[in-house]
């Protein structure tokens, strides 16, 4: 055990991390969060049970013929022509990127671009558990996997090799890994690279971790968002298929408006003012 922790030392402080066992370092901002991810076996059930819903609903929906999953394709009256395809998010739903998170608790540090994109050219991203099976069978049925992720177009490289070390479904024939910026349009919603895909492929399933991944305006305040995910209850386990994130994502940014702006300080008070302790 003690040898463990020791061997454990050693590699941190090879790879430039000293881990910081202060009590600040314990109350890092994510510090449950990422525990949870990477410890628990609740976080690994969860993604099994989401990607075996997708798995025991896709013969259906490929069936259907009338059947889509995307908002940009309600009105469209040709999809049951097209070819079937399922568009995936990848990082916290194909990618498991805990590893840097674990990095920034250990370092005491936040998010940087800097950082993050040192970790992306590692390639060293773990599937998510039952992302891979799904994703294989679903390939071999004949449906088109997108890879629609808000990693920054310059990252693309990177991603693919990260995802073919795996041996993810990728298309020889088309680019089938949209980045965002890759195209002038293609902003962090994702709304046009779902309405771009939705022009030649019936898209049966999006699989994400975040609401932006289901359907545009996921950037807005937190009682907005409320709203808007009342009208999509129904799609929850139909087409839309969601995995658990608790370290980052649009929810967290929704509570402080997606205000980069404001202080530390400031966010952590609205952050506070978002908790719901019912008292009376
Ligand atoms: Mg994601």
């Amino acid at each position: 055990m003690f040898k463990t922790l020791l061997a454990t030392i050693a590699l941190l402080t090879a790879l430039g991390i000293h881990a910081d066992s202060s009590p600040k370092s314990c109350h890092h901002r994510t510090f449950d969060a990422t525990l949870w991810v990477q410890s628990s076996v609740e976080w690994r059930a969860h993604c099994h049970q989401t990607y075996n819903l997708a798995q025991a609903a896709l013969k259906k929906r490929l069936r259907d013929p009338q059947w889509t999953a995307a908002i940009e394709q309600y009105a469209d009256q040709e999809r049951g022509e097209k070819t079937p395809a399922i568009i995936v998010d990848i990082d916290e739903t194909v990618l498991d990127n805990s590893p840097y998170q674990a990095r920034l608790v250990l370092k005491n540090e936040s998010y940087k671009s800097k950082t993050w994109d040192i970790w992306v050219h590692q390639e060293a991203a773990y599937p998510v558990p039952g992302s891979l099976p799904f994703l294989t069978k679903a390939a071999q049925m004949g449906i088109e996997i997108f890879y629609v992720t808000n990693r920054e177009a310059r990252l693309e490289e990177s991603t693919r090799k990260n995802l073919e070390k795996y041996g993810f479904p990728l298309s020889k024939s088309m680019d089938t890994v949209l980045m965002k910026n890759e195209k002038k349009d293609w902003l962090s919603d994702k709304g046009s690279r779902r309405a771009m895909i939705a022009k030649t492929h019936r898209i049966l399933m999006l699989i994400g971790d975040d609401y932006g991944d289901f359907c545009s305006g996921a950037k807005t305040d937190k009682v907005t968002r409320e709203e808007s995910s009342r009208s999509y209850q129904q799609n929850w386990g139909q087409g839309w298929f969601i995995l658990p994130n608790p370290t980052y994502g649009s929810w967290k940014d929704a509570i402080v408006n997606f205000d980069r702006s404001l202080s530390p300080e400031l966010k952590a008070i609205m952050e506070r003012e978002a908790f719901d302790p019912r008292l009376p």
